[in-house]
């Protein structure tokens, strides 16, 4: 699990996140909904330790990510050694795909492999086109990002990131830069990853995905985590009033 613990967040002044507790529970599908500008992204940026929690700690599967509990209930920081070593195993796919428009599908989907993995050039490609193949895209591998639509650009992100073998994968509103009748191509690529018995942390508008996907739904209101169960729970009735006004402006 991915167990994040105590975590508050501020810029200057303001707290974005306000102790955040909450288990993404291994191998299932966790969604985190909420109203714009309630954290999610920075909690999630926290979580890849592409930003840095003001005070907690996370865990990826028992170890610790960036800082550890110290016996006075602080933290100390770990060595840049442990935070790469445990950031590598964590998997992002943003709203922005930033593909690299100079290298191809493939390209894009090996590079990392072979500059940072150190892995042969020809290996990293036959590892490369099964992830492209998972995402449905084997037959746009020579495409640049260019040739493709705003989909397949995504899944390609997505094919780049799982290529990395990720025990998590983050998603951040993957489908809300897309055009509508192309979201549905991204969900059914992120609906076969859950299925698939990945751990997945995914921040997303599309409340129909997170109630038939999601095995747990966390919801966020002012950098609080006011909600966190499974669907029925979340979603069923009584609804928690914050919860029913947010799915007003978003149903
Ligand atoms: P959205 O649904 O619009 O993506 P969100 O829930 O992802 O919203 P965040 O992007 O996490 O929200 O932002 C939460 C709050 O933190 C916002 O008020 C935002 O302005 C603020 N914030 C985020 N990043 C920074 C930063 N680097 N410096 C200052 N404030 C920031
Ligand atoms: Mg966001």
């Amino acid at each position: 699990a991915v167990l994040v613990r105590g975590v508050t967040k501020r810029f200057g002044d303001t707290e974005v996140l306000a102790g955040i507790d909450l288990k993404v529970p291994t191998g299932a599908t966790t969604c985190l909904i909420g109203p714009s500008g309630s954290g999610k992204s920075t909690l999630l940026r926290c979580i890849a330790f592409l930003e840095e929690a003001t005070t907690g700690t996370i865990e990826i599967h028992g170890d610790p990510l960036g800082f550890a509990e110290a016996p006075d209930g602080g933290r100390t920081r770990l060595s840049p050694q442990s935070i790469r070593a445990v950031r590598s195993r964590i998997g992002m796919v943003f709203q922005q795909f930033n593909l690299w428009p100079h290298m191809t599908a493939l390209g894009n989907v090996c590079e990392a492999l072979v500059t940072v993995r150190r892995m042969r050039r020809s290996e990293a490609e036959e590892h490369g086109m099964a992830q492209l193949s998972r995402v449905g895209l084997a037959n746009r591998a020579k495409h640049y990002p260019s040739e493709l639509s705003g989909g397949q650009q995504q899944r390609v992100a997505i094919a780049r990131a799982l290529a990395l073998d990720p025990e998590v994968m983050l998603f951040d509103e993957p489908t809300a830069s897309l055009d509508p009748e192309l979201t549905g191509e991204v969900l059914n690529v992120m609906r076969d990853l859950a299925g698939s018995g990945m751990t997945l942390l995914v921040v997303t508008h599309e409340i129909g995905f997170a109630a038939t996907v999601g095995q747990r739904i966390a919801f966020l209101d002012h950098g609080r985590l006011l909600l966190d169960g499974t669907p029925r729970e979340v979603f069923g009735e009584p609804r928690h009033p914050r919860l029913a006004q947010f799915l007003e402006t978003y149903l």
